[in-house]
Formats: structure tokens, C-alpha cells, sequence
């Protein structure tokens, strides 16, 4: 690619629509080109690795008013980690993990945003509820006080064809609409972050709020 990073950003920020959220996946993404982004107007960055991540938001602790979004897996370790230094927790997958971000947030005084990682169809390579268990479970997370549960996300698995990826999108909305139907007092879902490099506009269409795209953004790096 041989535009510039503000460049791309530009284009793309222009050409989406004003209820869409552009976070940009700066995973393995230096902070030079991360400043870059923040210049373009970038003011949500997505990490997949907390021991990554910590590192370069201390090292950007000059810019204002970012929003830092966890993406990846996490693990139960990592936990209070990610509620230091993160608004945003996309990758939610269990219960036990909600429940036990419940309790440090609680300890902790935060109460983060949260999505609850959803697997529309069965993927080995990915973590998430099914959509039976995200229902089974909703009475539970309801009772995560401290957590503020905003959105779903999911990521649906490789090797889709676009009519294929357009329904796990779909099947996500329908699912919060769904959710939404069930009036628990602490579970509006608002957002649905979907949609990444490949996959975007489909996502866009779908009713995504919170698009995540990397690749696009800052070109490939090694993963
Ligand atoms: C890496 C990653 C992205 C960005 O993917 P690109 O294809 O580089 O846009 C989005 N979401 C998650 C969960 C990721 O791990």
C-alpha cells in the first residue's frame, strides 16, 4: 500500500456512515504509526495483547481522550490488567470471566464497558457463547453490577463465502434484538462490534456500530 496511514484512515473515516465507530487494531503496530493515527483523528485503538498493549499506552500517555479496547482473548490472570488500563473489554466469552471481572472491577472502583464474544456458527479456532449458552447465562450477567454490558461481538470464522459472513452478522443483530426483548435492567446491548479489514462493509450493512480493522489501516504486519 502506498498511501499514508492518514491517508488511508481519511478515506475510510469519510466513507462511513456517522453511526459506525472506526477502532483501529494497532496489534504489532509500532507507536510511531500509532501517533500517526491518533494525528488522522484516530481516538480508539483495539489490542490483542495485554503485555503489548500496557507498554504502548504508557508510552502514549501524552495523547488525550483515548479510548483503549481489549480485543483478544483474555485469560483470567491478565484480568485486572485489562480493567487498568482498558475502557473497553470486546472479548468477554464466558461467564466465569464476567463474573470474575465483576469482582475486580468492583475492587477496583471501574466498571468497564463491555461485549460479550459471540459464536454464531461452531469455529474450533475461536472462543465465545454459542447462542443457546449467551441466553442460559443472560440472568447471571445480569447480576455483574460493576460490568457495564453495552454490545455483542463476534468474529465469524475463515473460509466464509461473503452471503455466508453477511448472515453471522445478521444473526448477531437479530441475537441483541433478542436480548433487548428480555427487559433485564442491566443488559442493553447498544453496540455490535463487527466487521474487520476483509469483512467491513458487510458488518456496516448488517448493523455493525463498532467496526475493528487493522490491515487496512496500517498496512500487514507479522502475526
Ligand atoms: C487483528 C484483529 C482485528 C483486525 O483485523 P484486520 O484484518 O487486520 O483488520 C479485528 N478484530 C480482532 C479481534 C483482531 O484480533
Amino acid at each position: 500500500m502506498s498511501s499514508s496511514i492518514r491517508e488511508r484512515i481519511r478515506s475510510i473515516q469519510d466513507s462511513l456512515p456517522s453511526s459506525v465507530k472506526l477502532i483501529a487494531v494497532s496489534k504489532k503496530v509500532s507507536v510511531a504509526a500509532m501517533r500517526e493515527a491518533y494525528a488522522a483523528g484516530i481516538r480508539d485503538f483495539g489490542e490483542s495483547r495485554i503485555q503489548e498493549a500496557v507498554g504502548k499506552i504508557e508510552e502514549l500517555q501524552d495523547l488525550s481522550g483515548i479510548n483503549w479496547h481489549f480485543i483478544g482473548h483474555l485469560q483470567s490472570n491478565k484480568a485486572k490488567k485489562a480493567l487498568t488500563y482498558f475502557q473497553w473489554l470486546h472479548s468477554v466469552d464466558s461467564l466465569k470471566l464476567a463474573q470474575r471481572l465483576n469482582l475486580l472491577a468492583q475492587d477496583l472502583g471501574t466498571s468497564p464497558f463491555i461485549c460479550l464474544q459471540v459464536k454464531i456458527l461452531p469455529d474450533p479456532d475461536k472462543s465465545g457463547w454459542t447462542i443457546p449458552q449467551l441466553l442460559d447465562d443472560l440472568v447471571e450477567l445480569n447480576l455483574c453490577k460493576s460490568l457495564q454490558i453495552q454490545g455483542l461481538m463476534t468474529i465469524p470464522p475463515l473460509g466464509l463465502d461473503s452471503s455466508e459472513v453477511g448472515q453471522v452478522f445478521n444473526r448477531t443483530r437479530e441475537l441483541a434484538e433478542e436480548i433487548d426483548k428480555r427487559n433485564l435492567s442491566d443488559i442493553k446491548i447498544k453496540q455490535l462490534s463487527m466487521g474487520m479489514s476483509g469483512d467491513y462493509q458487510l458488518a456496516i450493512q448488517s448493523g455493525a456500530t463498532m467496526i475493528r480493522l487493522g490491515t487496512i489501516l496500517f498496512g500487514k504486519r507479522d502475526l
